[in-house]
């Protein structure tokens, strides 16, 4: 029997993963992947400054105990004695002041030593009044033990919460950080999305020591030992069917004919490479259908610590980022060198001009706030500093949005859709993108 030619449009976590399992399979599998690199919003940067590369996130991840396709891979790849679990200090800001939003049981308790969960922990949330603050803790432990979202269908996270733990904790502590990932779009985020991260997310927090960029190296270096090929900076610029099969033109004009075609590019994208060739009415319903943010992440290397948190959530008004992520108050600074690495996050409109300034320009716009955080801040002892920037990088969850995403078989013979905007109801993520990618790699 010939063997089976498969194209897969994306080399990020999704696409690599579905070109393993297709490549194993006995596919000739070719991954096309606009970026220079792959690993898409996954990708990493040598963030070192002599001698061997030391790769970093562009953007910070985590995962948590209960990304179980990702630990799975992890240990598939050989790589499981190189994970890292933690709890490293999660806080808030609110009203100037960092407050500590994860606990440890006091010694004497029977769960001594043990962390508890985010939505307890905020007991002990001082500029919250004691009685929002337990109406808030059962809110989360409602979450908590609510086993399915479906009861929840319709509804907005906005509308729900505040109703469940009242408009103060909702005002104080929710809404920031609804207002801080979706911007003005906070309003319509399904209520699904918001149980979803209470249920599903533990305090327990993992990273692979050196980077997820090993585990992607070890799934591409697999893929191409099976047969597989990966072309970077190859931009799939048409899509046509024809009765040879699915043909795919790159931006440099090269075309080649497939058997059939995984697309893990935006719905956007698609709906542009494949134009004249989808009826109109599936272009209408779909062009536009999920709208997304962009993300930002400001990289900052130091010789000392920036705080003493891991991650902090902005959440008074006014400042121009969202959250702080000390890297290495999870990681050692030994592992990159001595340095100390701060993420400043940020979620924006796509068109944003924050986008498209440099990384002195936002250093320079963002000192005065990381001196109000830390007052010994001083942007002149700042080692190194980089910015990267994504558009498709958080789809707006809406309160209809599973009527809102195409079906992974698409009118097209041959040509199938899966993108991160299809993990519903999750934040999206790594595992997320891990397990889609294997069920698509089943359904081909
Ligand atoms: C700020 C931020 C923080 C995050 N934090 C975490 C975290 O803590 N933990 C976690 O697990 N996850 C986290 N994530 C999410 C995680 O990075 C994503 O869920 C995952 O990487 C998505 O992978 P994907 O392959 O589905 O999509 P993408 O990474 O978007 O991959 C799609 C790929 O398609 C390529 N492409 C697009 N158009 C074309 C074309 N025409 N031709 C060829 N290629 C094309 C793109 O270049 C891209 O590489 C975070 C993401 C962001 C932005």
């Amino acid at each position: 029997m010939a063997l089976l030619k498969t194209a897969i449009v994306g080399g990020g976590v999704l696409g690599l993963v579905a070109g393993l399992r297709r490549a194993e399979a006995g596919d000739l599998v070719t991954i096309f992947e606009a970026g220079e690199q792959i690993g898409g919003l996954a990708g990493s940067f040598n963030v070192g400054t002599v001698g061997e590369p030391v790769m970093l996130e562009k953007f910070y991840h985590h995962i948590f105990r209960t990304d179980r396709d990702i630990i799975r891979l992890v240990a598939e790849m050989g790589l499981d004695s190189e994970m890292v679990w933690g709890t490293p200090p999660t806080c808030t800001l609110w009203d100037g002041k960092i407050y500590r939003m994860d606990g440890v049981f006091a010694a004497g308790s029977p769960f001594a030593g043990t962390h508890f969960d985010t939505a307890l922990a905020l007991l002990n949330f001082a500029p919250l009044p004691f009685l929002d603050r337990v109406r808030f803790a059962a809110m989360g432990a409602k979450l908590k033990f609510t086993d399915s979202h479906e009861g929840f269908a319709g509804q907005t996270a906005a509308q729900w919460a505040r109703r469940e733990a009242g408009d103060t904790a909702f005002e104080r502590v929710l809404l920031p950080l609804l207002r801080g990932k979706f911007g003005d779009r906070y309003s319509e985020i399904a209520q699904s999305w918001l149980w979803s991260r209470f249920h599903e997310r533990t305090q327990q927090l993992g990273y692979l020591r050196g980077g997820f960029d090993r585990l992607y190296a070890e799934v591409a270096r697999r893929f191409t030992e099976a047969g597989g090929v990966i072309r970077t900076s190859a931009s799939v610029a048409d899509l046509r069917t024809g009765a040879g099969g699915v043909t795919l033109t790159t931006q440099d004009g090269a075309a080649e004919t497939f058997d059939r075609v995984l697309v893990t590019a935006p719905t956007n994208a698609f709906l542009t490479m494949a134009a004249g060739e989808l009826p109109d009415d599936y272009v209408v319903k779909y062009r536009g259908a999920v709208d997304y943010l962009a993300a930002h992440c400001l990289v900052l290397s130091f010789a000392e610590s920036f705080g003493s948190f891991y991650w902090l959530n902005v959440n008074d008004a006014g400042y121009p980022f969202l959250a702080l992520v000390e890297h290495t108050n999870f990681l050692p600074a030994s592992d990159y060198g001595g340095q100390h690495l701060l993420y400043v996050g940020n979620y924006l409109p796509q068109n944003h001009p924050l986008l498209s300034k440099s990384a002195t320009d936002i250093l320079s716009q963002f000192a005065p706030f990381l001196t109000k955080i830390n007052p010994r801040f001083d942007a002149e002892r700042v080692r190194g500093v980089h910015s990267f920037a994504a558009t498709h990088a958080q789809p707006v969850v809406t309160a209809d949005y599973a009527e809102r995403l195409p079906p992974h078989e698409t009118p097209l013979p041959g040509v199938f859709l899966a993108n991160m905007a299809h993990v519903y109801p999750q934040d999206r993520g790594q595992n997320y993108s891990i397990r889609l990618g294997e069920r698509m790699a089943n359904l081909l």
